[in-house]
């Protein structure tokens, strides 16, 4: 089991560690040359990213740059054939493992397009999820955590948050506007206090007061268990939530890493530093919307 996950079984490896040992080994989500294709075509060159519990990780880059892409393969959508490269968790592959089990290992991703599931609840819904991670063994109708310490978590939660209780109430996403969704996002989070939360920002649609909201409810819940990557065009995220690392990708590879200034100074100059540090890999980008108000960048290789 050792050798399979790359640990060398030393003599010395199954002693037994003391307590304390256990409580403060950070867990490690580790990237490593990752290489997607979507319909065939290279979307992800070969990214390297190692999150450790409890930091903040700012992930940016221009549209189309392979953001959401990564999200979703982190999280097993089929969709995408991995080409090459690893993605483990305390040294265990995940990209082998179906998304309930990448959950349960403490791995969660807010949708930048949450789903609508009509006729469940946000209550159902959570009970679900909770239950599927805590009580891994479970079949299908049992082991659902208890209705009454359910109800009595969410309430609290929902208190801390500032979240009208008739939300509990609601159908999942249905009609929920951009705001509603993102506190749905936050509640989540909140309930399911996972070790490593991806979260994938719309660049736009959403008001201030819902930025607000996110923001302020993120710095409360992020704690040393916790690790954010957040991706994200909104400074006013990052300002309560300052990176301690930042990424910035393009073209599907990660062309610099600094911290929460790069993040501003991206913020402040858009992207058109990054292209003219990085010649050769901006001249990979695909516009295939190429307007305009795109002429001044560097063209792409018909
Ligand atoms: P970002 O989130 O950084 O804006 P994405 O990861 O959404 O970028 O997209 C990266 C690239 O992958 C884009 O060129 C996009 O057109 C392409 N892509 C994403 N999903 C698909 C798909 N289902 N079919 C074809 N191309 C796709
Ligand atoms: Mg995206």
């Amino acid at each position: 089991m050792l050798k399979e996950r790359g640990v060398p079984d030393f003599p010395g490896m199954l002693k037994p560690r003391n307590r304390n040992t256990i409580a403060s080994m950070k867990s490690v989500l580790k990237i490593e040359n990752l290489c997607v294709a979507v319909a065939g075509k290279p979307i992800l060159k070969g990214v390297d990213l190692e999150i450790r519990q409890g930091e903040i990780h700012a992930l940016m880059g221009p549209n189309g740059s392979g953001k959401s892409t990564l999200a979703y393969v982190l999280m097993g959508h089929p969709k995408y054939e991995i080409t090459d490269g690893l993605v483990t968790i305390d040294g265990i592959n995940i990209l082998e493992l179906e998304p309930d089990a990448r959950a349960r290992l403490g791995l969660f991703l807010a949708f930048q397009y949450p789903v609508t599931i009509p006729g469940v609840k946000v209550a159902d819904f959570l009970r679900h999820a909770i239950s599927n991670v805590r009580n891994p063994d479970r079949k299908e109708g049992e082991g659902l955590i208890p209705m009454r310490e359910f109800r009595k978590e969410l309430k609290s939660k929902m208190d801390e948050l500032g979240m009208d209780p008739d939300f509990a109430r609601r159908y999942l996403n249905e009609g929920f506007s951009g705001g509603e969704k993102k506190r749905m996002e936050i509640l989540q989070l909140a309930m399911l206090r996972p070790k490593f939360a991806i979260l994938d920002e719309t660049d736009s649609g959403l008001d201030s007061d819902a930025v607000r909201f996110v923001s302020e409810s993120l710095s409360r819940l992020i704690g040393p268990d916790m690790a954010v990557v957040i991706i994200t065009h909104h400074e006013r995220l990052l300002e309560f939530n300052k990176p301690q690392q930042t990424h910035v990708i393009l073209a599907g590879r990660i062309v610099e890493n600094g911290d929460a200034s790069l993040a501003h100074e991206l913020h402040d100059q858009g992207y058109a530093g990054v292209r003219s540090r990085h010649p050769e890999v901006a001249a990979e980008e695909q516009q295939p919307d190429a307007s305009p108000l795109q002429a001044a960048a560097p063209a792409a290789p018909a």
